[in-house]
């Protein structure tokens, strides 16, 4: 989106809006559809947690996507949205048995991350099958906040304890349809995935009868000039190859799956702010915006980066500025970034904001949630109300005092 249709929408919605351009959505959607264009049966499920709104999953529900939930809660979003029960995933991680239970009522399809779980609910339910998530310990990314595949992680049942995973399936008698990673959030070298990958096939080989294999997501988008990012293309020529080839030598043509977040949303996504005030220190220049870690906490959480940029003065001379938010902690965006000078009433836009950027928001030092605003097919649409003090109060139980 250009720098003129932002600043009207900030003019026309008021500030700090969410943006998500549906284009970039679906133009995302299509890249990876067809990288791996040869593979028989595709499934992408677009992992809801990154950007929740029920209309983006209508969105998603218009380009045939399925999902990938990780509460309950997430799965009646999606149902809400028009999604059929056979096109959702679920993969908690840490949840009881009887929202496992509760899911699996409902008709979706259940991934267990946890051997205990596993055999309890086999023992329950022998008759629904179940996809197994494994992590095949390999590191993926470099951060480790969001790796999700080493030896001491918490997610998945390690790749060493599949003989038990046998064991509970002969045992209960239920069946495995599905193998499931999830290696972490940054998959930047294709070779790396790839040898993931062959574990996975390993595994699948071990189960007689399955319908898929899901490999997760962990696609990398740039989120500054010259970042590198996950190649799609050539990860699309190199596994539908490997894949076609696993599937006559398994005896079925069973479904390749992805559940992307950051790769489908992230791009799609402007967060406008406007700036309050510019406070010059004795070692720096402050802008301080309309906004803070309770609308956009990445950069704070994970010391994640998001490009910035004046909106408003994009002929102005670059100066260095901190960006920093108006929440009573140290809620800084961005520390030396060369800006196009800033004054106060400007308006900034931090880019990729489409992923885990308003899912993640909060009501910190009580302050109301911004509006989201989609872009679909030309329109602008209000997705989301800018909250107001009723939403601040709600559920709160006033006691006579
Ligand atoms: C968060 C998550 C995803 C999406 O990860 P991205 O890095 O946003 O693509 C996919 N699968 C599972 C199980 C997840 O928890």
């Amino acid at each position: 989106m250009n720098r003129e249709e932002l600043i009207n929408l900030a003019t026309k919605h008021g500030s700090p809006l969410y943006v998500y351009d549906t284009e970039r959505i679906i133009h995302q959607y299509k890249t990876i559809t067809s990288a791996f264009s040869k593979v028989k049966n595709l499934k992408i499920n677009y992992a809801v947690k990154a950007l929740s709104n029920v209309n983006i999953l209508k969105v998603f529900n218009t380009l045939k996507s399925g999902l990938d939930t990780v509460s309950i809660q997430e799965v009646k979003l999606g149902l809400h949205a028009g999604f059929k029960p056979k096109d959702i995933i679920y993969t908690p991680n840490g949840v009881s048995l009887q929202e496992i239970e509760e899911v699996a009522k409902l008709g979706v399809q259940i991934n267990i991350d946890n051997l205990s779980i596993l055999e309890l609910f086999g023992q329950k339910h022998p008759k629904v099958p179940v996809c197994i998530r494994i992590n095949p310990h390999i590191m993926a990314g470099g951060n480790s906040n969001i790796s999700v595949g080493h030896i001491d992680s918490k997610f998945g049942i390690s790749i060493h304890q599949v003989p038990h995973i046998k064991r509970v399936v002969e045992n209960t008698g239920m069946r495995i349809n599905g193998i499931h990673m999830h290696t972490g959030s940054d998959i930047l070298d294709i070779d790396t995935f790839l040898r993931a990958t062959e574990i996975l096939f390993d595994v699948a080989k071990k189960f007689k009868n399955i319908d898929f294999i899901d490999f997760g997501s962990g696609f990398k988008v740039p989120y500054k000039k010259d970042d590198i990012s996950t190649d799609i293309i050539e990860l699309g020529e190199k596994l539908s190859i490997r894949f076609n080839e696993f599937c006559k030598e398994y005896g079925k043509n069973i479904a390749l799956m992805f559940e992307p977040g950051k790769y489908l949303v992230s791009e799609s996504g402007y967060f406008l702010a406007k700036v309050n005030v510019i406070k010059q220190t004795t070692s720096t220049v402050f802008a301080g915006i309309d906004s803070g870690m309770n609308h956009l906490i990445r950069p704070m959480l994970y010391n994640a980066y998001h490009h910035i940029e004046n909106l408003s003065n994009p002929k102005g001379r670059e100066r260095f500025y901190s960006i920093v938010g108006y929440i009573c902690e140290t809620d800084t965006f961005g520390s030396n970034r060369r800006i196009n000078e800033i004054s106060e009433e400007d308006i900034l836009c931090f880019h990729n904001a489409g992923a885990y950027c308003y899912s993640m928001a909060s009501n910190y030092n009580s302050r109301f949630k911004p509006a989201e605003v989609m872009i679909y097919k030309g329109k602008d649409y209000v997705i989301r109300k800018r909250e107001t003090m009723d939403d601040i109060l709600r559920n709160q139980e006033e006691v006579k005092l």
